[in-house]
């Protein structure tokens, strides 16, 4: 049976800092579930624990107290609004979620590639694809040795264009099979969750062909994945669903390939 595409968990909020569009509310969110016919949706602002001590910048700007502040979230007889978080690792791979945290969420999505972000997720600017290469497979390692509660955890958007600017491709081209299957064989033990955004309608062939393998690995590892637009405003969620449908067909994903968030 074909993925159904009657979710998302990544989205953000007003609350998010790096969201402008003042419309992005949860009514609004709901509103776009109960179009697109979703079951099950999880906002996801970006988030710092402020009891987790990090050398890098951002620690006050999304404390929980600021992210909790959209609750109670709006309710529907048919949809499921999940309330969740998208965290990071600082460049000593500190991860912002204290243990204790983890209970007050009910999905925490974990990014490794903000490479964008140097003073925070990197200590520098990266400038080369072998340095953006590097650090997707260290960042990616340094999460999965760590003892988290990987049910409900998903990892983001391992294929975005914050990776490297305009050379996103070339640095993915750089990372051997062999390192993606250890990775994800791994992602599949531990039972993360693997976060399906990229939008595959606009590629060439050549393009896909480098975007899509490291999900095409992670799915003959075995690992489950769950659709997350990522929306920060309210024109990305209009085409969300477009886009789930064909990174769907690309991947010819079955239900049985679907992560469940059971909060
Ligand atoms: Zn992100
Ligand atoms: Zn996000």
């Amino acid at each position: 049976m074909r993925y159904i595409a009657d979710h998302d968990f990544h989205i953000h909020s007003t609350v998010s800092r790096c969201c402008h569009d003042e419309s992005q509310t949860p009514d609004a969110i709901l509103d776009y579930a109960k179009e697109n016919g979703f079951k099950k949706i999880c906002l996801t602002n970006h988030f710092w624990d402020n009891t987790v001590k990090s050398e890098a910048d951002w620690i006050d700007e999304h404390d929980f107290s600021h992210v909790s502040s959209v609750l109670p979230l709006p309710s529907d007889n048919n949809i499921e609004f999940l309330f969740g978080c998208e965290t990071d690792m600082d460049f000593n791979n500190v991860l912002g979620i204290s243990r204790e945290r983890f209970d007050a969420f009910d999905f925490i999505i974990v990014a490794t590639t903000h490479l964008h972000l140097e003073g925070n997720t990197v200590r520098t600017k990266i400038s080369t694809p072998e340095e953006a290469a590097f650090h997707w497979v260290d960042k990616l390692e340094k999460l999965l040795v760590k003892d988290l509660p990987f049910h409900k955890i998903g990892i983001a958007h391992l294929t975005t264009g914050h990776i490297l600017k305009n050379q996103t491709a070339e640095a993915l081209s750089l990372i051997p099979d062999a390192t993606m299957y250890s990775i994800f064989s791994k992602c599949s033990d531990k039972g993360v969750g693997i976060e399906l955004n990229v939008k595959t309608i606009n590629l060439t062939d050549e393009q896909k062909n480098i975007i899509l393998r490291p999900y095409i690995i992670a799915k003959e590892c075995g690992c489950r994945f769950y659709l997350g637009s990522d929306s920060h405003k309210a024109s990305a969620l209009a085409c969300a669903k477009e886009n789930f449908e064909d990174i769907i067909t690309q991947l010819n994903l079955k239900e049985s390939d679907k992560f469940i968030i059971h909060p």
